[in-house]
């Protein structure tokens, strides 16, 4: 494991250089403004009708077109949503992609998948924050950072990971640390992880216990705060002090219990799942299904989300959290 802090990275590589950020969603903006505080030079690509143009001038940066971003930079790093960069990508940037330029990500899914295809004279890099924007934003302020991710795909000038580093340092990241990996591992892991443990998974967990609880009777409100609630407070005692933490917070009764019928509940069939669906992650089923899925404009997602909303959890979830002012009315 090779772990990078502050005093590991040298920014003499970002001197002089332009960095455009295309795009200021979470990440854009809030990496954007992070570099450009920690004094790199920073200017942001947009289209010119979006709803991000105004607010990036609103918070002070220098805004261009895409195409002008991407001419005017000597690295590109591009925080666009993953499904639309590929089109993005070879009709603005492309273009203007000079030799010894940098193409930049914070998720590897494009270059790993081989739908964005930079010449061989571009360095292609990654450094991806292990969080969301605001929080990414907020440790900064705070004079923290959160932990991060870096990666070199092709190193065509000799300091492409200085480069990454640099950003990644001048994003706050390597304050709390950047681990060294590969797009192939940054985007198959990615992948695996929000689908069968974190969003995937833990909806479907959260979902099961609440609706076997309703089934049997009890009272879903009930039922909400004992399946559904109650997971901040455990995943939070994990995050900061591992299992062991977490067992020793919770009751004796909690932990018996949990030790001896958790396996019960996550059983063979379940990893096995989870093997079929890495391997639809390392075979390409999974990229090829989402790239349908956007030629239809999410038509399936839509309906995906709509009957989401429609869950029993959901309705009963959003009533008891405002009750309790844990969610404020829109
Ligand atoms: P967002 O969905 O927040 O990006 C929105 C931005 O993209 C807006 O500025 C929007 O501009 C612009 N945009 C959307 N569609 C278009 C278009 N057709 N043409 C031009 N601009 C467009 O993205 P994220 O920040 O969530 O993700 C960016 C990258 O970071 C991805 O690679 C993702 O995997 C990665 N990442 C994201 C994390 C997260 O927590 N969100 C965590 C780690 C990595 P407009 O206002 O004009 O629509
Ligand atoms: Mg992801
Ligand atoms: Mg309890």
């Amino acid at each position: 494991m090779k772990m990078y802090y502050d005093d590991d990275v040298n920014t003499d590589a970002l001197e002089g250089k332009t960095i455009a950020v295309i795009g200021y969603g979470s990440q854009g903006r809030a990496q954007s403004r992070n570099m450009a505080d920690s004094g790199a030079n920073v200017i942001v690509g947009l289209r010119e009708n979006g709803s991000s143009w105004n607010l990036a001038k609103e918070d002070g940066m220098t805004v261009k077109t895409i195409e002008d971003a991407s001419k005017e930079a000597d690295i590109i790093h591009i925080l666009l949503p993953d499904e639309i960069q590929e089109k993005v990508y070879n009709e603005q940037i492309a273009p203007y992609v000079e030799d010894g330029n940098t193409i930049s990500f914070s998720h590897g899914y494009n270059i790993h998948f081989g739908l964005i295809k930079p010449d061989e004279t571009v360095n292609i890099v990654m450094f991806a924050p292990k969080g969301p924007g605001s929080m990414v934003r907020r440790t900064y302020e705070e004079g923290f950072g959160i932990p991060g991710l870096v990666a070199v795909e092709q190193d065509a000038t000799g300091d492409a990971l200085q480069l990454a580093l640099g950003m990644a340092k001048a994003c706050g990241l390597t304050k709390a640390g950047v681990l060294e990996t590969t797009f192939q591992e940054e985007t198959e892991t990615d992948l695996f992880g929000e689908q069968t443990v974190l969003c995937g998974g833990i909806t479907e967990l959260i979902n099961a216990g609440f609706t076997t609880l309703v089934e049997a009777g009890y009272q879903p409100e009930i039922a909400y705060f004992e399946t559904c609630h109650e997971v901040k407070l455990i995943v939070d005692l994990i995050y900061e002090k591992g299992f062991a933490g977490m067992w020793t917070d919770v009751s004796n009764t909690a932990e018996y219990g949990g030790l001896t019928r958790g396996n019960r509940i996550i059983t063979q069939e379940a990893k096995d799942g989870m093997k079929a669906v890495l391997k639809e992650i390392q075979d390409g089923t999974f990229k090829k299904q989402w790239a349908e899925e956007n030629a239809t404009n999410g038509a399936n997602l839509k309906e995906m989300r709509a009957a989401e909303g429609q869950k029993e959890i959901e309705i009963v979830g959003e009533r008891l959290r405002k009750a309790c002012g844990l969610q404020k009315d829109e």
